[in-house]
C-alpha cells in the first residue's frame, strides 16, 4: 500500500519535474536523518529503508527553512542527494520539503534537474502545490499502516483481516468463486516462553510471520496475526486443494525452521497446528461461521496430537 503510494508520488514528481532521478525521504522523528521511502534513477526503482544522515548536509537546511531549495547534485548509492560542494555530476537537486499538519517537515522530495536550468514558474507553482498533497497522502498512509499492522510481526491485525474477509465474502456471494481460511496456532508455545523467556518467544513469532510472508502470494493472500500466538491467512480464489498445499508447505517449513537462530546456540524447533475452512457460492456462510469452522478444525488438529492439518470432512479436496 505505502510502496504503491511512493511509486505514484515518484512518478508524478519525475513527470512534473521532467527528471529521470527523484528520491523521497521520510524524515525521522529526531529530525536529523531520513529514511529513503523510494527513488527512481533512469527508470529503475531504488529500494527503500536506507537511512541517510541529514546533519551537515543541505537537507538539514531544507528541514530548518521549510522552503524549496536547490543545491549541487550527486548520487549516493544511486540516489540523488544534494551537496554543498561542487560535484562532477551534470545535475542539480531541487529539494522540496513536505509539510505535515503541524507544519512539521515529514518528508523531503529530491528532484534532479539539468545544471543551470531554472524550472519555469508554472512548474514550480505546481510542484509547490503538490507537496502539500503528497505530505497529506504520506501522513494518511502512515496512519493507515499504524492502525492496520501489528507492531511485533508487521503482519496485518485482526481488525483489518475482518474487513477484508467481509469484502471477499460479499464478492463471493454475488459473483461466485472460492475462498479459504488457514487458522494456525503454535504448539506448546507457553513452554517456549517458560523455557527461553518472553523475548525469545517474541522472536519466534517474528520468524513465523516472516515464514508466512515467504510462503504466501504477495498482494493476493493476506497473512494476519489473529491474536497472541495465533495467525490466520485469508486465501481469496483458493479451493480446499490449494489451501491444503499451502498449509502443508507451512507446516513442513515450520517443522524444519531453526527459530530464533541468531539468539540461541542450539536451534529451537517449533511446530504449528492448522485448521482449514473453505466456502464457495453454493456453500456460502456468514464470516463468523467460516472462522468458527476453521477454529473447530484447529481444535481437532490439537486434539489429534498437534503439528497437523485438519479440514471439514464434508468437503472433499479432489472435488472443490
Ligand atoms: P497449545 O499447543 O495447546 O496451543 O499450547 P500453548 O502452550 O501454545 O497454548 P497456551 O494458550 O497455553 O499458551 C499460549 C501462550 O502464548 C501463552 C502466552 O503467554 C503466549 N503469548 C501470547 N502472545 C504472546 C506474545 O506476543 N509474545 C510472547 N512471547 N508470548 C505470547
Ligand atoms: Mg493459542
Ligand atoms: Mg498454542
Amino acid at each position: 500500500m505505502i510502496e504503491k503510494l511512493v511509486k505514484n508520488v515518484l512518478d508524478t514528481l519525475a513527470g512534473l519535474g521532467d527528471s529521470e532521478k527523484v528520491a523521497l525521504f521520510h524524515v525521522l522523528e529526531n529530525q536529523c536523518a531520513g529514511e529513503l521511502a523510494g527513488g527512481f534513477n533512469t527508470g529503475n526503482f531504488i529500494g527503500t529503508g536506507k537511512i541517510f544522515d541529514f546533519q551537515d548536509s543541505p537537507l538539514q537546511e531544507v528541514l530548518n527553512s521549510k522552503q524549496p531549495m536547490t543545491f549541487h547534485g550527486q548520487l549516493i548509492d544511486d540516489v540523488p542527494f544534494p551537496s554543498y560542494q561542487e560535484t562532477h555530476s551534470s545535475f542539480e537537486c531541487l529539494c522540496l520539503p513536505l509539510l505535515g499538519e503541524e507544519t512539521d517537515v515529514i518528508g523531503i522530495a529530491v528532484i534532479a534537474q539539468p545544471m543551470g536550468i531554472t524550472q519555469p514558474d508554472y512548474r514550480l507553482r505546481t510542484l509547490n502545490m503538490l507537496r502539500t498533497l503528497i505530505a497529506a497522502a504520506m501522513e494518511n498512509a502512515r496512519l493507515f499502516q499504524l492502525a492496520t499492522t501489528d507492531s511485533l510481526t508487521g503482519l496485518y491485525v485482526r481488525r483489518y483481516f475482518d474487513i477484508r474477509l467481509h469484502e471477499e465474502s460479499v464478492r463471493l456471494r454475488r459473483h461466485g468463486g472460492t475462498l479459504a481460511l488457514l487458522l494456525m496456532d503454535i504448539d506448546f508455545f507457553k513452554q517456549v516462553n517458560d523455557t527461553y523467556g518472553h523475548p525469545i518467544g517474541d522472536d519466534v513469532l517474528k520468524d513465523l510471520a516472516q515464514l508466512l510472508l515467504e510462503c504466501t502470494r504477495q498482494d493476493f493472500d493476506l497473512p494476519c496475526r489473529f491474536g497472541g500466538e495465533e495467525f490466520i491467512i485469508l486465501l481469496p480464489q483458493t479451493n480446499l486443494e490449494g489451501a491444503l498445499v499451502l498449509a502443508e508447505r507451512i507446516r513442513k517449513r515450520c517443522e524444519q525452521h531453526p527459530f530464533a537462530a541468531s539468539q540461541l546456540a542450539q536451534a529451537l524447533r517449533v511446530t504449528v497446528s492448522i485448521g482449514i475452512s473453505t466456502m464457495e457460492q453454493a456453500t456460502w456462510m456468514p464470516t463468523e461461521h467460516l472462522i468458527q469452522q476453521a477454529d473447530e478444525m484447529l481444535y481437532a488438529a490439537k486434539q489429534a496430537g498437534r503439528n497437523q492439518i485438519f479440514y471439514p470432512q464434508s468437503v472433499s479436496p479432489s472435488v472443490s
